[in-house]
């Protein structure tokens, strides 16, 4: 590439725009989008398990798309096209949301065993998540919106927040495929999940410390 080509736009062999670095809205910041796309893909695990086609429909359409708004590309790109999300039928919907589930929990899963971020590296590839600056010119990541698969829509969010804090998933990340669960907890993670048992029905435990087990123990 020549010198007069450097503040060319267009520069390149297929005529694509060179990549332009996204700016964040004023007073947004790589924190908080970090944040806002942690709370929406948990609350996919959490609640993800009791939603049809409408519940699926409004995240889509608000939490999502108001998480992608930023660093689209095409601004007014629908993220599913309304006419297929009416047109699929619901036990269709529910399938698609557990393998989805399924999926996003087997790739965090093993990140909390061995550190793989491979779900991270693919999200970068394939672009679904991307670098950009806040307003102070920080750098921060942004999701694009550009998944075509449900999982890996949840999953840029989830890479956007391990790109903005990568510590919290090396130390807190805690992951139960019994449950259907992430969570960000360094004593859990620790102690394992004890599904859902109240710390009450976990007491008789202390009875495997005494020297001498009772009879029949
Ligand atoms: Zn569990």
């Amino acid at each position: 590439m020549g010198m007069e080509n450097d503040l060319d736009p267009f520069d390149g062999e297929a005529g694509e725009p060179l990549d332009t670095v996204v700016t964040l809205p004023t007073g947004l910041t790589g924190p908080d989008i970090a944040k806002a796309c942690r709370e929406a893909a948990v609350a996919f695990i959490d609640e993800s398990k009791h939603w049809g086609k409408a519940e699926l429909g409004m995240w889509l359409t608000g939490t999502y798309a108001t998480l992608t708004r930023h660093a689209s590309r095409e601004k007014d790109a629908p993220v599913w096209p309304v006419p297929l999300l009416r047109d699929i039928d619901a036990r269709l919907v529910a399938r698609i949301l557990e393998s989805a589930r399924a999926e996003i929990l087997d790739s965090l899963a093993l990140m909390a065993k061995d550190g793989s971020a491979s779900f991270v590296l693919r999200a970068l590839i394939a672009g679904t998540v991307t670098r950009c600056e806040d307003g102070a010119r920080e750098p921060a990541w942004a999701p694009t919106g550009e998944a075509p698969r449900l999982a890996d829509r949840v999953l840029s969010l989830f890479a956007v927040d391990y790109l903005g804090r990568p510590g919290d998933y090396e130390t807190e990340l805690c992951v139960c495929r019994q449950c259907e669960t992430v969570t960000f907890d360094g004593i859990a993670r620790q102690r394992g999940c004890n599904h859902g048992l109240q710390q009450s029905a976990l007491a008789p435990r202390r009875h495997s410390t005494l020297p001498y087990p009772p009879i029949g123990a």
